[in-house]
């Protein structure tokens, strides 16, 4: 879905700037030089957002600001310069932000906004406080910018919604509540949660200094001392979830393998290993399979190292439609294993033989060069709480695959 973006500015080179921002942000921008010109678009199409320009030629004192607003358009003030009296007028609606013209980092600091505002759908926060006042003023501060809130009047009710909604990103907290105050919740959060996969932010209220470090002690992230205004709000939200963002794409980025996209060795034996740990407390067996492309040095040889490396990524492609509920990964080279944590021998060789008839039959309708090729398999189904004994077995039913012809799977 593209979202379509208002920008309203009468200075041509401004608004061609602005316009190119928008469509980089992947925006569809409409472009209104005057208020009359705004009012008539605002008449015929609906839009994401708005950047609008404190002075124009009919409007020299934000009058615009106050019909996008209206419009319940998250609105971005741009303003010449930003002296007192047009602050005051600033502030008197509730918008998103306002960036000064003049400002160096100015229009890159309006692409971030862009970028992050549709993110924002995605980004669940949690706002707990018994106060419904305080509650709905954060909650409204949140919706303003998009995010996707939810609400809870004390610790327990927060850890009931944190339990139904485990993909909760970011959780404001007061302190002083009935049955479980703030800082008690952060502790039980951070029983289950570390500082980088949920952000905690505190409230404090001013005549409690102390309470600040305790709620970081406690595991909360940053806090807020009441009352705070609402740019302080949003700067602080967004370095938290920005921080959050990074973490998870550094994680993702560890974890798997640059050219298939499949999870890596590394997170491979992570997962297998702490699931067999489980499984061997209660003696329970599980499944692997190492799969090995046949003669894939030769594939190199007469079709390019590119064209190998398009064989592995539709080979990588084809696990993804084939073993949904199993963990695939790439272990290195033209080496796959996949993991089978909860079937039968028989439901995983099933998938298996389908898996290797599947590529007999159709691989060279996989890649460019219409390279046909196979695969070999070797698998085992065993007790035990480590995957190298696992791999170890495998690799030996893979070797009397390869020895006895190819294109075939070896269980026994
Ligand atoms: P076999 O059927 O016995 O498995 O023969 P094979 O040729 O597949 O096995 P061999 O181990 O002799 O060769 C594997 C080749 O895979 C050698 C190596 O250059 C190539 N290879 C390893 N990683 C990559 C990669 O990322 N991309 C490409 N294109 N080739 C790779
Ligand atoms: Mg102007
Ligand atoms: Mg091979
Ligand atoms: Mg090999």
């Amino acid at each position: 879905m593209t979202r379509r973006i208002l920008i309203v500015e009468d200075t041509p080179t401004i608004a061609r700037v602005q316009k190119h921002i928008a469509i980089s942000a992947g925006y569809e921008a409409d472009l209104a030089t005057s208020l009359a010109e705004t009012k008539a678009f605002l008449a015929n199409n609906t839009y994401f957002c708005a950047i609008v320009d404190f002075i124009l030629p009919d409007a020299p004192n934000g009058e615009a600001i106050h019909f996008t607003v209206n419009s319940d358009i998250p609105t971005i003030v741009m303003t010449g310069n930003l002296d007192n009296q047009t602050k005051e007028t600033v502030e008197k609606y509730p918008i998103i932000d306002y960036v000064t013209k003049e400002n160096k980092q100015a229009y890159q600091y309006l692409k971030k906004q862009l970028i992050r505002l549709p993110r924002n759908e995605f980004v669940k926060v949690l706002v707990v406080d018994d106060s419904k006042q305080t509650r709905n003023y954060v909650s409204s501060l949140l919706a303003r910018h998009k995010y996707n809130v939810l609400e809870a009047s004390d610790g327990l009710e927060a850890l009931e919604v944190l339990k139904e909604n485990p993909d909760i990103s970011v959780i404001i907290t007061d302190n002083e509540m009935p049955n479980m105050n703030g800082e008690d919740l952060c502790s039980e959060i951070r029983l289950q949660y570390s500082n980088d996969e949920k952000a905690i932010i505190g409230i404090s209220s001013s005549n409690a200094l102390h309470l600040s470090a305790r709620f970081i002690k406690r595991g909360a992230n940053d806090y807020l001392r009441k009352p705070f205004n609402a740019e302080e709000f949003y700067c602080r939200l967004s370095q938290n979830v920005d921080m959050l963002e990074y973490i998870a794409t550094i994680k993702r980025q560890a974890n798997s393998d640059y050219l298939t996209g499949l999870p890596n060795r590394r997170y491979f034996f992570e997962f297998t290993n702490k699931s067999l740990m489980r499984k061997a407390a209660r003696e329970a067996k599980a499944g692997l399979a190492m799969i090995d492309v046949d003669h894939f040095k030769s594939i190199n040889d007469n079709y390019g190292h590119d064209a190998g490396d398009d064989v592995l990524k539709a080979l990588a492609q084809a696990f993804g439609a084939h073993f949904v509920g199993q963990l695939t990964a790439r272990l290195g080279g033209e080496e796959f294993a996949i993991y089978f944590e909860n079937e039968t021998p028989e439901e995983s060789l099933k998938l298996l033989e389908k898996f290797r008839r599947y590529l007999d039959e159709h691989s060279a309708g996989l890649t460019e060069h219409n390279i046909h090729f196979t695969v070999s398999i070797g698998f085992c189904f065993t007790c035990s709480s480590n995957v190298d004994s696992l791999i170890k077995e495998a690799d030996i039913k893979l070797y009397d695959a390869k020895q006895s012809g190819r294109n075939k799977i070896v269980c026994r």
